[in-house]
């Protein structure tokens, strides 16, 4: 028996370990502290009523034998969600067909697993800072990867280069870590660069719903985009799903390779290795697309929008500069006074009993920022900005 030796490549993921360990000292040392936690991406607030009845229900469901479900008839999803997922696409005027809807337990899974379908000659253009699925589970499968600089220069949005040549281009938008959201523009841009190369753009849209007025929710709200990318959803910030598992990944009919149409692929390596989401929780998820649901889940979602803009206009009182804020529950800046984000991680927490991210975690642009987020409590993310002055 051999082991993947790609794994002896992937570099070794203690960033949240060490946070924790230092966190962990932190407070057994000082068991009075206040601490004030804006360092993992995790939300705060529970379930809407609309879920928690939806998922009443069908568990009600499942207790008679009349009604009880086992295996769902196609790991894809029941059409009601997928009706209902396509429907929310069509509210925002993206046209997306229950067909090209695949239900799945979350952005992550789909992000890491979609890769099984693409070949390993495949050169992989991923962004640096980045969520770190996008580069593990490449490595996981030895591919080349090469990254596209996010910086100041480029507000954390870097763009296409010219003579880049890439076969598979990992997008997020809104970013995490940096916050940073494209524009129809620049979203154009990289579809029509996509198509030249012939690649496959894979979209990341675990944070659409934090995306006000003016801005591309979705990767399809651009033309060419069917033929040239893949998008991910997820429930997970959108509706507090964190722990519920859901989340979808759309592949329009028109993405084809060599005449076959890509979607046929990620049915087939679902209908192999997945078995579905759950019915109680393929119910919650159809919930949060009601109209109760959608008025309930944006009070939600106003609440880390008000968290963030706080958070903004903290930073821009002292003159920071800072991506985020506006559509993201994340901020994004440089730590003080040249500091790396680890020494300026350790000043907040011991100084000011605030935790943050350090940006080293997320790739080497990210050396000397650190990412705060929105998702904790209101009165103590006001506490955590009166702190920073
Ligand atoms: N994609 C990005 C960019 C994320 O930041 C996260 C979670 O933090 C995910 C995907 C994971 O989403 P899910 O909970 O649906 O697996």
């Amino acid at each position: 028996m051999k082991l993947n030796a790609n794994f002896q490549n992937l570099e070794q993921s203690y960033l949240f370990v060490t946070i924790a360990q230092k966190v962990n000292a932190y407070t057994a040392a000082h068991p009075d502290n206040k601490l004030i936690r804006m360092g993992i991406g995790d939300v705060t607030l529970p379930l809407v009523p609309a879920v928690i009845e939806a998922m009443h229900k069908a568990t009600d469901e499942m207790a008679k034998k009349e009604t009880f479900r086992g295996y769902s008839p196609d790991s894809s999803g029941y059409p009601f969600l997928r009706e209902a997922i396509a429907g929310y696409y069509g509210g925002f005027g993206v046209s997306v067909e229950p067909g090209e809807v695949f239900v799945g337990d979350g952005a992550k899974s789909d992000v890491g697993n979609i890769v099984d379908i693409f070949d390993n000659s495949n050169t992989i253009l991923v962004p640096d800072p980045v969520y770190p699925v996008y580069v593990d589970t490449n490595i996981m499968a030895g591919r080349k990867i090469v990254y596209a600089d996010a910086n100041m220069e480029n507000g954390f949005l870097p763009m296409p280069q010219e003579g880049q040549k890439a076969d598979i281009i990992y997008i997020c938008s809104p970013n995490n870590p940096t916050g940073a959201v494209y524009n129809y523009e620049q979203l154009k841009a990289w579809v029509d660069y996509a198509l030249d190369q012939k690649a496959v753009i894979l979209f990341d849209a675990a944070y659409e719903c934090f995306v006000g007025e003016g801005l591309p929710r979705s990767i399809f709200a651009i033309p060419g985009a069917e033929k040239c990318a893949i998008e991910f959803g997820s429930l997970s910030k959108t509706a507090g799903f964190t722990g519920m598992r859901c989340g979808y990944t759309v592949i329009k009919k028109e993405l084809q390779a060599d005449g076959v149409p890509v979607s046929k692929l990620w049915e087939r390596r679902q209908g192999s290795k997945f078995n579905g989401v759950s019915y109680v929780t393929q119910r919650a998820a159809e919930a949060v697309f009601s109209a109760e649901g959608q008025k309930q889940i944006q009070e939600n979602i106003a609440y880390y929008k008000r968290n963030a803009a706080v958070m903004a206009q903290a930073l821009t009182n002292k003159g920071v500069w800072f991506t985020g804020g506006a559509n993201s529950p994340y901020l994004w800046f440089r730590c003080p006074e040249g500091m790396s984000g680890w020494d300026y991680f350790d000043y907040l927490l011991n100084e000011k009993e605030i935790v943050g991210t350090p940006g080293e975690g997320f790739g080497k642009n990210g050396a000397g920022c650190m990412r705060l987020t929105a998702f904790g409590d209101a009165e103590k993310t006001k506490e955590a900005m009166e702190r920073l002055k």
